[in-house]
């Protein structure tokens, strides 16, 4: 049986852009195997959603919307051909259609009468996008919903607009003339990259922790020991490295240094890469910085329970910790948390609060246990350290994602739960994992 090659639709541009292999996925690859959005992207998506929102109200209110996703393509191409055809002043989420892929623009909006288009409107093309600052992405996008609707209708457009996460509610207008030799090379290379049969291949980047294909290429990426994994090389060092016939670390470990100079590296990345080689040798993870080896010395994991988060979240009220849980060493300690009225939660622990170094992970405990410092009466302060800010920032490992199970899921192959005594013990073994890479350098 032929293999289903999906069409081409607007974000396969963006995802050219940032990466070959995302874009092949999308036409080849099983969606069986995708994996669902991690925290950090549902939380964008739904800030995406927000904005949608608000701007279909603010701008578009009364506006004309096509029926969504779910329903059947035929009647929702059916519904924006009618709804073009009336000369709507704007048309939300409307839907196009050609044998060479599909777009559901954000929003249409009516230019004019155009005797030369088959329903006898013209209308611009314009995306909601959450970001600060107009990409190339968006306008390959707009352009191509914008040829979809050339081909289909016979119109003849040649601007499209973007209303962005600005302050600025004002659309910004593109044209899109003065981009047209960009798109059809960026086209014909998607249309080239979508008629291969063989994948380009996964190459670790910072995106890759939140792609829907994390679950295909990680494995793949530490399976064949990839070059990528190897935070100091850019894809100049790569394609140069890959010329000479070094495809892997072992190749790279057998590289000299006058060749790695003579590709562009310097003398520091040299000494970066041979310790990143050391760290991925002994199953650590490669930093893209250096840092002191004393660290993360005599840190405490710390974490939290929080019974409300759900309720809280949803009724906009403060989230109450009740327990903290911390680790020293693999001694685990709980501490409750006290509650008076009038009065803000307290610990009694001095132990925990004399420590120097308090890690955990991610904002919602760290603010939680600020409030908490903030009215205790111990003489000393301990430091608070975010482990998932500095994971997110510094280290250059294949984790299929950036919450704290998907990371303890790569490390020791394990699950955990949500309890604050699980994730105290979680955080105490990421903090193990990244002290050992700390420690696995020349320098001090
Ligand atoms: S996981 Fe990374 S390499 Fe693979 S498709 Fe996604 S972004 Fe590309």
């Amino acid at each position: 049986m032929a293999k289903t090659i999906h069409p081409t639709v607007g974000h396969h541009f963006g995802d050219f852009l940032m990466c070959k292999q995302k874009a092949w996925m999308h036409y080849h690859g099983d969606p069986r195997k995708k994996m669902p959005p991690p925290i950090n992207l549902r939380v964008m998506q739904a800030e995406g959603q927000r904005l949608e929102t608000a701007i279909y109200k603010s701008r578009y209110e009364g506006a004309y919307k096509v029926p969504g996703i779910a329903t059947d393509r035929r009647l929702r191409l059916e519904k924006t051909k009618e709804a073009m055809q009336r000369g709507e002043p704007a048309i939300l989420q409307g839907y196009v259609e050609t044998p060479l892929g599909n777009g559901t623009p954000d929003v249409m909006e009516l230019v004019g009468l155009d005797p030369g288009s088959s329903v006898g409107h013209a209308y611009r093309v314009g995306e909601i996008k959450r970001s600060q600052t107009l990409m190339t992405a968006h306008i390959m996008q707009v352009s191509w919903y914008t040829e979809l609707l050339e081909q289909t209708y016979n119109q003849k457009v040649t601007e499209g607009f973007f209303l962005l996460g600005t302050r600025n509610t004002q659309p910004h207008t593109e044209n899109l003339q003065d981009h047209v030799a960009d798109y059809k090379i960026l086209k014909s290379a998607l249309f080239e990259l979508r008629d291969t049969t063989a994948a380009p291949g996964a190459h670790l980047i910072p995106a890759c922790t939140s792609c829907d294909w994390r679950g295909v290429c990680m494995p793949n990426l530490i399976d064949t020991h990839h070059i990528s994994l190897l935070p100091t090389l850019t894809p100049n060092h790569v394609a140069s490295l890959h010329s000479l016939g070094h495809n892997n670390w072992q190749d790279i470990k057998q590289t000299s240094d006058p060749t790695l100079l003579e590709i562009g590296l310097s003398p520091f990345d040299i000494e970066m890469l041979r310790d990143n080689l050391k760290r991925l040798h002994n199953g650590l993870p490669p930093l893209k910085h250096q840092f002191r080896k004393d660290l993360l010395a005599e840190s405490v994991a710390v974490s939290m329970n929080f019974p409300n988060i759900s309720t809280a979240r949803k009724d906009k009220k403060d989230l109450r910790p009740t327990s903290i849980y911390w680790y020293a060493g693999v001694e685990p300690h709980t501490i409750k948390i006290l509650y008076s009225a009038n009065a803000p939660p307290q610990i009694n622990s001095d132990e925990l609060l004399s420590k120097s170094l308090l890690v955990f992970f991610g904002g919602t405990d760290i603010s939680a246990f600020t409030t908490i410092l903030k009215h205790s009466h111990h003489n000393t302060r301990p430091k608070l350290f975010d482990i998932f800010q500095f994971i997110d920032q510094n280290v250059h490992a294949p984790i299929p994602g950036l919450e704290l199970r998907n990371i303890i899921q790569y490390i020791n192959k394990q699950d955990i739960d949500q309890t604050g005594q699980q994730r105290a013990w979680a955080i105490n073994q990421v903090i193990s994992w990244i002290s050992a890479s700390l420690l696995c350098s020349q320098t001090s």
